[in-house]
């Protein structure tokens, strides 16, 4: 899996971080929106039904998840 966002839309609400903190970071920025901070661009398969919860409730449905070929034979998907 690997996990993208627009930071040109995401205005900072920190839903994401609430569902995956280990995946997700907000900082605070002077004089703009908090913004998100990607941790881990691929995620182990143990936090994958975090992220999609994070992405299902960002309001501003900036989180994009893709499924890409796994080089790990333990791990396919
Ligand atoms: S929930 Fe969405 S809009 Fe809010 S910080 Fe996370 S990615 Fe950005």
């Amino acid at each position: 899996m690997r996990v993208t966002v627009d930071l040109q839309l995401c205005q900072g609400h920190s839903v994401c971080m609430d569902e995956a903190p280990e995946v997700f970071r907000v900082q605070e920025r002077a004089e703009h929106y908090p913004q998100v901070q990607v941790l881990q661009v691929f995620p182990p398969p143990e936090l994958w039904d975090k992220v999609r919860e994070a992405a299902r409730y960002c309001p501003n449905r900036v989180i994009s998840l893709e499924m890409i070929p796994s080089t790990d034979p333990e791990n396919p998907a």
